[in-house]
């Protein structure tokens, strides 16, 4: 696969921003903040301004929360924002960079075009209703559904399915969760840590069900792949999402696990970059190209992004980071266990602060932190810095995270 080379110093008078989620927000504004004067147009599928997605599963879902919307004064910024509107495709140019964005409802030419549509839920097979949580009218259908007595099945012990058990069940509903796999979480921590997070699930009254795959949604419920079959009023898909980048197809960008671009978010176009949840960036850090789905990505990856539209040559290098509230805990996460040879465990997974680090030799590469931001804060430093830990003081929750660097 093959990158362009650096857009060069020249200053493009469009930029226009396919998907109007955080990330395409954030590049629209980190444009502005750079003072960037020329034309921005942030288009976007869904008829809201952008809005945030965590508290959707989170104080939305609990009723604690009504407004989420991130700005709705863009036009203070002299951004043009078009709502309701789809991207269908692109074009570039005969003297690239530069092209025409085509959406269902006209065109707009660019200079630099960014790819930030996000990611979309994945459906089950099955000629029953299911319901998935992405969107504020997802979430918002969702809460008005959750009453005491229901019987919610949620498909997919993941983070979303954690938080939404959490949620329906404090609101009294009668809670499984179909798991296929044999612990929670396993495509986000692995077996071993993900297992320790199912008796958050017992304790909260929520049925757990591992290693039953759901082959597929029908009326009244939903039909195990093993030849079972669970009664509900309510069946929510939560088996994880996949980039949003159907609309491409044709356009030659290059796809690998989403929108391939390289550590400065450039696609194989050039003139087009791609941010957020639809893009895989190369990542020098850990020498493979990754693809998150993380909140704090689409938040910071836009500077760097803004930068290299405006000429400069920077890589977007980050430790990743995401957190999840569920079952009444702060679950944090940052680094990347995938580079890891081993994990120990830092405190009692029994009790109400632990955490499980990853690490690869003596490096730790990647924590996992249950109601303790002091140790995931440190610990996330020591990830950056790549600094030499002491094992057995680090599996000593007394010993400060920072304090186990070897000098
Ligand atoms: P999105 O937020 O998906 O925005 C993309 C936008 O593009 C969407 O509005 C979409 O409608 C639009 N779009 C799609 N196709 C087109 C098209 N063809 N043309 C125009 N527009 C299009 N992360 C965490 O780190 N911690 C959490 O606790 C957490 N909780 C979450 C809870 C929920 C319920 C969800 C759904 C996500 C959560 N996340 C969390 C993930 C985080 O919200 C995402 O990583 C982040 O929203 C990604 O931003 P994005 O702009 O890349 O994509």
């Amino acid at each position: 696969m093959s990158f362009p080379s650096s857009a060069g110093p020249d200053i493009p008078e469009r930029v226009v921003v396919a998907g109007a989620g955080l990330a395409g927000l954030r590049t629209a504004e980190e444009l502005r903040a750079r003072g960037y004067g020329g034309e921005v147009t942030l288009v976007g599928a869904e008829s809201r301004p952008p809005y945030d997605r965590p508290p959707l599963s989170k104080r939305v879902m609990a009723g604690e929360l009504a407004d989420i919307t991130l700005r709705d004064d863009l036009d203070t910024l002299g951004i043009r924002l078009c709502l309701a509107e789809t991207a269908t495709g692109f074009e570039p140019a005969q003297e690239e960079p530069g092209g025409v964005l085509r959406t269902d409802r006209g065109e707009y030419r660019y200079d630099r075009l960014v790819l930030a549509t996000g990611a979309t839920p994945i459906a089950l097979p099955g000629r029953g209703p299911q319901r998935f949580l992405r969107t504020l009218d997802d979430a918002l259908t969702l809460r008005e559904l959750l009453k005491p007595g229901l019987r919610l099945a949620i498909v997919g012990a993941g983070w979303i399915g954690a938080e939404l058990a959490t949620a329906a069940a404090a609101r009294g509903g009668q809670v499984t969760v179909l798991e296929a796999a044999a612990a929670p979480l396993i495509s986000a921590v692995g077996e071993q840590v993900g297992a320790l997070t199912a008796a958050w699930y017992h304790a909260a009254g929520v049925d757990l069900r591992l290693g039953q795959p759901v082959g597929s949604v029908e009326p009244g419920g939903v039909a195990l792949a093993g030849g079972g079959w669970l009664d509900a009023d309510v069946v929510v898909t939560a088996v994880g999402v996949r980039p949003e980048t159907g609309w491409l197809a044709g356009t030659g960008v290059a796809l690998d696990n989403g929108v391939a671009a390289d550590e400065q978010l450039r696609t194989s176009v050039p003139g087009v970059f791609a941010v957020g949840d639809c893009m895989a960036f190369w990542s020098l850090r850990y020498g493979r190209r990754l693809r998150f789905e993380h909140w704090d990505v689409a938040l910071r990856a836009p500077a760097t992004l803004a930068a290299n539209l405006l000429g400069a040559a920077e890589a977007f290098d980050p430790v990743p980071y995401f957190w999840s509230e569920q079952f009444g805990k702060m679950v944090q996460y940052a680094g990347f266990h995938g580079a890891a040879d081993r994990m120990l465990l830092r405190g009692d997974p029994a009790g109400d602060k632990w955490a499980a680090c990853w690490l690869a030799g003596d490096w730790l590469v990647a924590l996992l932190t249950v109601d303790s931001p002091r140790d995931l804060a440190q610990g996330r430093r020591l990830i950056e810095s790549a600094a030499a830990v002491d094992e057995a003081r680090l599996a000593d929750p007394g010993v400060p995270v920072k304090a186990t660097v070897v000098s």
